[in-house]
C-alpha cells in the first residue's frame, strides 16, 4: 500500500477570492516542499470554507485506504462550528499542524492586509478549541513548517499513523495455543479486534508440518544461500540449518497465503517437528514479520506494527524478553534474550550473526535447533508491552539505553541484548512490575516513546511511560487515576 497523508487547510469566504487564491497557492507549495522531507507524501486537498466541503473531505479520507491520516492547518481564521459535522466523523489519525507561512514578522511591510492574510496564530486557536471540545484524539505540532525539527516531528507522527493503518488490517497466525497456565500472554481477542483491528486466529501445527513436507530442496538451497550472505555458519550440522530453512519457507508460505504479518508458536506444541523454529523465526522477523514465543500473539502483533513504523518498514524493532539482572552498587543492567528467537535487526553491525546449533532442553525438540547468536547494538531504545487489564488494554513503554554487553558470556547459546533501564534498574523494575508489564516486550531502536504514546492515542488505549523522570509514587497515583478514568469511558 502506497500510503499518503492529506493536507486540509481551513479558511472562510470573508477574505475575498484573492486571499483564498493565495492561501491555496501557498498550501500547495508547503505540501510539496514538506513532502520532499517527509517519509510519506503530504497531499494538498482543499482550502475548506464550508461545512459541506469539510464533511466531504472527511468522508473521502475515511473511505480511501491509501489515506493514512489528515493534517489540518488554518492559514486564516476558519470558524470551527463548520468543522463539527466533518471532524465528528473522522476515522483517520489527525494532526493539527500549528504553523505559519512566513517565518518572521516583516517590520516594514506589515499592515492590516498582511495581518488578515497571516493570522494562523488565532485561526489555529479556534481550530484547536473545537477538537478539544469534541475530545478528539489528535497530535498538535507547532513551529515553522520549514524548520527541520517540525518536519522531523511530522514525519515521526506519519510513521506512527502507518502503525495505526497496519494495526487496523493486521492478521496474526497462531500455531498452537498460549503456553499452559501463563497469564500475561493471554488476552481478549474480541476486544483487541474491536480496538486495534487485529484478526487473531489459529492454524493447526499439523497444517504447518504438511506444508513443510511440500517444501522443495531447491527452495531450501536458495534460502541457504541467503543465510550464507548474511550470517556466518558456525556449526557442522548443516542438516539442522536446512531443517530451519524448511520451517521458514513453510511458515512464510502459510503467512503469505492468509495475508498474515505476524505469527506465534509454542515450544509445547511442536508435534511432527524436529526443532523449535529458531533461525527460521529470526530470519522471518528480519524480513519484517512479527513474532511472539509461547503463544504470545499480542507481542507478535506489536512487533509487526512497530517494524512497520520503523523507517523503510523493517526497522530495528524485535521480540524481546527480560531474562536476568546484573546488579551493581551504583545501578545495574538487564540482560534480554529468548530461548532462540531474537531478531538479527538488533545485531551490532560490527560482527555478523553466527548460526549455531545447541541442545535445547525446553520443549519437544528431537534435534538441536539452529539459531542465530549475536550481541545487540548500543544505543537509546524502548521496550514496550501490551497487557490486557480486563475491560481495557494498557500499553507500557520504558526508556532504556542499550550497551555493548559488558561480558562475553561464552557459554550462553543465544543472541543477547544488554541495557540500562530508566530511571535506574531497581526503580525501573518496581515501576514495570507495578504497571503489570510482561516479561515479553518489543524492543526498538527506531520507534520513540512519543510515537508509542501517539499510537496509543490513535487506537484509544491507555498509555504508561516509564522514563528518566518516573517515580514509583507518581506512577502509582497515575495508575490509580487511570483505573478510575477508564472505568468511566
Ligand atoms: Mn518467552
Amino acid at each position: 500500500m502506497q500510503y499518503r497523508f492529506w493536507f486540509v487547510v481551513g479558511s472562510q469566504f470573508l477574505y475575498g477570492p484573492e486571499v483564498l487564491e493565495t492561501v491555496e497557492k501557498r498550501a500547495k507549495e508547503m505540501a510539496a516542499e514538506l513532502s520532499a522531507k517527509l517519509p510519506y507524501p503530504l497531499v494538498y486537498k482543499v482550502t475548506a470554507k464550508t461545512n459541506a466541503e469539510i464533511a466531504d473531505v472527511v468522508r473521502e479520507a475515511n473511505y480511501d485506504r491509501a489515506c493514512a491520516g489528515v493534517v489540518t492547518w488554518c492559514h486564516t481564521f476558519s470558524p470551527s462550528k463548520m468543522w463539527i459535522n466533518g471532524l465528528a466523523n473522522l476515522q483517520k489519525p489527525y494532526c493539527h499542524l500549528a504553523t505559519q507561512y512566513n517565518k518572521e514578522i516583516p517590520n516594514d511591510a506589515i499592515d492590516m492586509d498582511f495581518m488578515n492574510l497571516n493570522q494562523a496564530a488565532h485561526g489555529d486557536r479556534e481550530h484547536g478549541f473545537l477538537a478539544a471540545r469534541l475530545r478528539m484524539p489528535r497530535k498538535v505540532i507547532a513551529g515553522h513548517w520549514q524548520d527541520p525539527a517540525v518536519a522531523g516531528r511530522l514525519g515521526s507522527w506519519m510513521k506512527t499513523a502507518i502503525g495505526a493503518a497496519v494495526s487496523k488490517e493486521l492478521k496474526v497466525m497462531r500455531f498452537g495455543d498460549n503456553m499452559r497456565e501463563v497469564a500475561v500472554t493471554e488476552g481478549d481477542k474480541v476486544e483487541v479486534q474491536t480496538k486495534l483491528g487485529w484478526q487473531v486466529n489459529t492454524w493447526a501445527v499439523g497444517d504447518l508440518v504438511k506444508e513443510m513436507h511440500a517444501v522443495s530442496e531447491e527452495s531450501i538451497d536458495a534460502l541457504m544461500d541467503t543465510y550464507r550472505q548474511h550470517y556466518d555458519i558456525a556449526t557442522e550440522d548443516l542438516a539442522a540449518i536446512r531443517y530451519q530453512a524448511r520451517e521458514e519457507l513453510a511458515i512464510r508460505a502459510m503467512l503469505d497465503r492468509e495475508g498474515c504479518r505476524a505469527f506465534s508458536n509454542t515450544f509445547q506444541d511442536l508435534y511432527g517437528m524436529e526443532q523449535l523454529p529458531g533461525l527460521a523465526s529470526q530470519h522471518l522477523m528480519a524480513e519484517g514479520y512479527g513474532y511472539g514465543g509461547e503463544g504470545d500473539w499480542k507481542v507478535a502483533a506489536m512487533t509487526a506494527i512497530m517494524k512497520a513504523m520503523g523507517e523503510g518498514g523493517n526497522g530495528a524493532s524485535a521480540f524481546m524478553e527480560d531474562y536476568t539482572y546484573h546488579f551493581t552498587d551504583d545501578d545495574g543492567y538487564s540482560l534480554g534474550a529468548h530461548m532462540l528467537e531474537v531478531c538479527p535487526s538488533l545485531a551490532d553491525p560490527a560482527a555478523r550473526p553466527r548460526i549455531e546449533t545447541h541442545h535445547l532442553g525446553i520443549g519437544m525438540n528431537e534435534k538441536d535447533p539452529a539459531r542465530l547468536v549475536f550481541e545487540g547494538k548500543a544505543g537509546d531504545a524502548i521496550v514496550v508491552s501490551l497487557v490486557d487489564m480486563g475491560g481495557r488494554l494498557r500499553l507500557i513503554c520504558q526508556d532504556i539505553v542499550c550497551v555493548k554487553p559488558i561480558m562475553e558470556m561464552p557459554n550462553l547459546p543465544v543472541a543477547r541484548v544488554m541495557w540500562k533501564a530508566m530511571p535506574n534498574l531497581t526503580t525501573g523494575i518496581e515501576c514495570w512490575i507495578t504497571a503489570g508489564g510482561a516479561h515479553h516486550t518489543v524492543l526498538s531502536y527506531d520507534v520513540s516513546a512519543e510515537q508509542m504514546k501517539d499510537w496509543a492515542c490513535m487506537m484509544g488505549i491507555e498509555f504508561v511511560h516509564i522514563s528518566k523522570d518516573t517515580t514509583v509514587e507518581a506512577l502509582e497515583k497515575e495508575l490509580f487515576l487511570n483505573d478510575l478514568a477508564w472505568k468511566l469511558r
